[in-house]
């Protein structure tokens, strides 16, 4: 399996100037709350405990970060979109959001973590919208697969591969099972190799 470097929590941001150096790479996850993004942070670190800082309360709301070896680092993108949260709460996530995600230079792809059994939400289209703004790649992880039987599984995969129209790469994903986890190292990885100019493994 594909080695991750190590994670540790770097900082929490509320406003951009609380952004970390906008140096070297970093890749963003997003998704709509209880989709499993803390579960799939923590798979791909293989720590059990990383993302749940981002849980704390008081920190559900922001945008947090976690150092890898430098240059990279991974971002946990606040999951808005759940009814219970202020409007003007929401409207601030909203454009917290949308400013790293239009200024960030070292932004070097975003993961959108989706519950498999759900598919595609309003929330998923307008991050997907976000980052069609940019140059960068955007990877769809369907989580939660060992909910699914292998037919309703591939029956999901070719659904929202078809919803995509190659705007993303699509792939199951089981933070309990392992089954997907090499795959998302992969791209994660060959994301921010890309991003700091390192050439990519063969
Ligand atoms: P977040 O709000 O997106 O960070 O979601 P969490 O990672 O906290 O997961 C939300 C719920 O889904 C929790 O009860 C998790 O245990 C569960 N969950 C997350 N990933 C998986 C998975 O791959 N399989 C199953 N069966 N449950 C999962």
């Amino acid at each position: 399996m594909a080695q991750f470097p190590q994670a540790t929590f770097l900082t929490s941001a509320w406003q951009p100037h609380q952004f970390p150096a906008d140096d070297g790479a970093e890749v963003a996850f997003a998704g709509r709350s209880n989709a499993g993004k803390s579960s799939a942070l923590n798979a791909l670190v293989g720590r059990k405990d990383l993302a749940r800082t981002s849980k704390t309360p008081g920190r559900t709301q922001l945008i947090n970060f976690f150092a890898l070896s430098p240059p990279s680092r991974l971002v946990d993108l606040p999951g808005y979109g759940y009814a219970k949260v202020p409007q003007q709460m929401q409207r601030h996530w909203r454009e917290l959001l949308t400013g790293y995600v239009r200024s960030r230079v070292s932004l070097a792809g975003m993961v959108i973590v989706v519950d498999a059994r759900r598919g595609l939400t309003d929330y998923d289209r307008q991050l997907l919208d976000l980052m069609s703004g940019t140059a960068q790649p955007v990877h769809l992880l369907l989580t939660k697969a060992d909910k699914l039987n292998r037919n309703e599984a591939a029956a999901t995969l070719r659904d929202v591969n078809g919803q995509l129209s190659e705007r993303a790469s699509v792939q199951l994903f089981s933070a309990i099972s392992g089954d997907g986890l090499d795959q998302l190292r992969r791209t994660v990885l060959a994301m921010l190799n890309r991003g700091s100019g390192k050439k990519e493994p063969r």
